[in-house]
């Protein structure tokens, strides 16, 4: 089945009045994806516990052993694949923020039993802000707190400048893009966050933030993900 763009925002225009399933306009009730949708995302097998990567045994990976990240663990819930790429679009770029409550709850599943003190959103900076009216990883992560009981803590960072888009950018400047980027308020000291984002790709900003945060006197950092690209295989 290959949806396009156009199709997959009529899906959705339609799934606001009628609730098909975005995917595939079969009735799926309450939720945006009827069960089989959701059953047939683009599961992470085995995974590195730090980075999220693929690991076979699920054990922390070379990348991580040779380099360990400023984070501790990453969650992440789907690889970036289709259709999940453009159920993120859809969020981001298309406005469909009842997306973020599917997300941000399907995290919530993802992470019972884990235990953090307040989840940070991956702020933007404030150009993109304004140009996109909304931060698509406070509103997942304003749904994972609903569903946790865990504390929203958008205030314990920000972005202090408005970086080149990482997509933009190859891997390799994606660390120096991002360099800088943000600054901790008060109340991070001691203290272990969740970073909540949509997609993680080099996985940079997460780094940087995490570094950021480190800096700032937290104990341990978390990424909590919606989607996380894989290596083709
Ligand atoms: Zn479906
Ligand atoms: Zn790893």
């Amino acid at each position: 089945m290959a949806l396009g763009w156009r199709d997959l925002r009529s899906l959705l225009a339609r799934s606001v009045l009628g609730q098909d399933c975005v995917l595939c306009a079969a009735p799926s009730g309450e939720r945006l994806l009827c069960a089989a949708c959701a059953a047939d995302l683009p599961q992470i097998a085995a995974a590195c516990p730090q980075c999220a990567g693929p690991s076979p045994r699920g054990a922390v990976c070379g990348a991580c052993m040779t380099h360990p990240p400023a984070f501790d663990a990453t969650i992440a819930l789907w690889r970036y694949e289709f259709p999940v790429d453009r159920l993120v679009l859809a969020l981001k770029f298309g406005g469909r923020l009842a997306l973020a409550e599917a997300f941000g709850t399907a995290l919530a599943d993802q992470v019972a039993g884990r235990r953090v003190d307040a989840l940070v959103p991956m702020p933007l900076g404030p150009a993109r802000l304004v140009e996109r009216g909304f931060n698509q990883a406070l509103e997942i992560a304003r749904h994972t707190a609903r569903a946790t009981g865990f504390a929203v803590a958008p205030e314990l960072v920000r972005r202090v400048r408005d970086t080149a888009p990482q997509t933009d950018l190859p891997h390799d400047a994606r660390a120096a893009n991002v360099r800088g980027a943000f600054e901790c308020g008060l109340g991070v000291a001691g203290r272990s966050l969740a970073v909540v984002d949509d997609v993680m790709t080099t996985g940079a900003s997460l780094e940087e933030l995490a570094r950021t945060l480190k800096r700032a006197g937290a104990d341990r950092i978390e990424n909590w993900v919606v989607a996380r690209t894989w290596p083709r295989t």
